[in-house]
């Protein structure tokens, strides 16, 4: 029944960065591989960041190097320490483990020293322009840019309003330091890109120590040269940036990281930037960070996502030069994949209505034996209580059943999954037509392992109504009604395709006892619905997946 069929991928060849990790290590240019992971802790992490974790890892991992975690702080305003915990915690999560935890901001001291190196050596400046100054003086693709009037300073009166900069002299804006290269350059990034500007603020790090801060093109190669990142890998937009990154390491002659790129992850259905899934959080139309709709790592651990899942993702959507955009069903089917092997099995009734069995005694319980998991039949057991009064999904019962229903209906068999074949005998409405009662019979001669085995085309799942518990149970839909999210006009709000019925609470659940002794720490099964995973915050169950073959809840 739970079949998860995916085309399997032919014979795996080389990603193109495994290839050029092979020949660098083939050539002798690097003896060992370092990698990083470069989150900046401005928001929590999400499937993209995964993507890039487990490559990242990944890599290090085949070729017997090492990760660094580093946390890229160089924007005191975006920044926090609840942010850079939880990063850590979903890495872990996801089964990586760096060998060193470093921070942009550990080299603050080493980047401004560099700096007032580049400015010695004629290749930086103090700009007094303002932003808009420079933005229009940069020129465009067509247009070679306007050099700045401070651009001729000399390097006594550059390093002088540099220190002055860093010790607080001046106000947010008021100046900025530049790198000197070429106003007329075709690539735009090289038109005296800039270096540090200044912001009055707080950093959670260095505190007020630093009143400037470096840009990310300034800071990032240097970091990876400083830590000697043999491999430093980014998404596809950073292409452009490269040449400049080049730029600095070349010019202060420190070690040379190279920079790679790879297509950015986009899921349908789904928008990945931080600054759109803070929006969603500040303006409540989700539950938080972690809630179960959210593509965060938080929010799909809370889902019932497994780490092994998230990591076959990864595997399966490989290393792309392209930008493309996944079937969010591919990532539900890697859940599936993972959990039909592990998951345990209950039965569960999301929209039950009753089934009396009028020849069974009053108040007798029998029992019956189940395993937690087909895949593993001769593993544990669990004990599934029959009683005179069930339940069973409303989609179990048709009054007017077509020929090819083989649920119950008004005469027909059914099994009762691991027990009686139960036949239905009359039934009750009420005056708005829906069923209220179903009254069966059961075959005493059905007993599974008693005598021989009698089949019925149908077998359903049900619940004594009795010795069952009640349950809630959170049924999910996408968050976006739009497939292609990413895709969407200039001027359209992403907001505008939420989705409004992405979330059904179920309170009115029923499930075998033996469910809420359940310790395995992953999502359970409910026998034909799906899987599920108790989340602690709602009190519920959060609907993980479904099965692929099962009826729509
Ligand atoms: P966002 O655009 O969501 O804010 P970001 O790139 O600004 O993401 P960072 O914290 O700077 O977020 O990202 C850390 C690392 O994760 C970077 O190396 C970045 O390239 C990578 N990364 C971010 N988003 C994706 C994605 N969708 N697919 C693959 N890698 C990603
Ligand atoms: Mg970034």
């Amino acid at each position: 029944m739970e079949e998860n069929k995916v085309q399997e991928a032919p014979e795996k060849k080389l990603n193109f960065l495994e290839e050029i990790i092979e020949e660098d290590l083939a050539s002798g240019k690097h003896k060992s591989i370092m990698t990083r992971f470069p989150p900046e802790p401005n928001g929590y992490l999400h499937i993209g960041h995964a993507k890039s974790i487990c490559l990242n890892f990944g890599l290090a991992k085949k070729y017997g190097g090492k990760t660094n975690l580093r946390f890229d702080d160089t924007n005191p305003v975006k920044e926090d320490t609840e942010y850079v915990d939880s990063i850590k915690n979903d890495i872990k999560w996801l089964g990586f483990e760096w060998v060193n935890e470093f921070y942009a901001s550990d080299y603050f001291d080493q980047l401004y020293e560099w700096a007032e190196e580049l400015i010695k050596k004629g290749l930086a400046y103090v700009d007094d322009q303002t932003q808009e100054e420079i933005r229009i003086g940069r020129g465009s693709v067509s247009q070679p840019g306007k050099e700045s009037p401070y651009r001729n300073r000399s390097v006594e009166e550059n390093l002088q309003l540099f220190r002055e900069m860093r010790d607080g002299k001046y106000a947010d804006g008021e100046k900025v330091l530049r790198a000197k290269i070429d106003m007329a350059h075709p690539n735009m990034l090289f038109r005296d890109p800039l270096m540090y500007r200044i912001i009055h603020a707080e950093h959670h790090r260095t505190g007020n120590k630093w009143c400037i801060y470096p840009m990310y093109d300034y800071a990032h190669g240097e970091c990876d040269s400083i830590e000697h990142i043999t491999h430093s890998i980014c998404t596809l937009e950073f292409d452009v940036h490269r040449p400049l990154y080049d730029w600095f390491i070349e010019k202060l002659g420190i070690f040379q990281s190279h920079q790679y790129e790879f297509a950015r992850l986009n899921l349908t259905y789904t928008v990945m930037s931080k600054r759109k899934m803070l929006e969603l959080v500040r303006n409540n139309y989700v539950d938080g960070w972690d809630d179960p709709r959210m593509p965060t790592i938080c929010g799909l651990r809370r889902r019932g996502y497994t780490p092994e899942s998230i990591r076959m993702f990864a595997e399966k959507v490989g290393v792309a030069k392209r930008d493309n955009i996944i079937d969010l069903s591919l990532l539900e089917w890697c859940l599936r994949d993972d959990l039909n092997r592990r998951a345990n099995r209950y039965m569960a009734v999301l929209d039950p209505v009753k089934v009396i069995i009028d020849n069974w005694e009053d108040g007798k319980v029998e029992w019956f034996d189940a395993p937690m998991n087909p895949e593993d039949p001769d593993g544990p057991k669990r004990k599934v209580p029959f009683t005179k009064e069930a339940y069973i999904e409303r989609a179990d019962f048709m009054e007017d059943a077509p020929k090819k229903y083989f649920r119950l209906k008004p005469d027909g068999e059914v099994r009762f999954k691991y027990s009686y074949i139960v036949k239905c005998v009359s039934f009750k409405k009420d005056a708005d037509g829906n069923v209220t009662e179903i009254h069966c019979t059961y075959d005493p001669t059905s007993k599974p392992g008693a005598g021989e085995w009698r089949s019925v085309k149908g077998t359903i799942h049900w619940v004594s109504s009795t010795e069952s518990k009640k349950i809630k149970v959170n049924v999910f839909d996408r968050l976006f009604t739009e497939e292609q999210m990413g895709m969407l006009p200039e001027g359209v709000d992403y907001k505008d395709y939420l989705n409004p019925n992405s979330l059904e609470v179920r309170e009115n659940c029923y499930a075998e006892p033996d469910l809420l002794k359940d310790n395995s720490g992953i999502a359970v099964q409910f026998e034909r619905m799906g899987y599920f995973f108790f989340d602690p915050k709602s009190n519920g169950y959060n609907k993980a997946t479904g099965l692929k073959d099962s009826f729509k809840l």
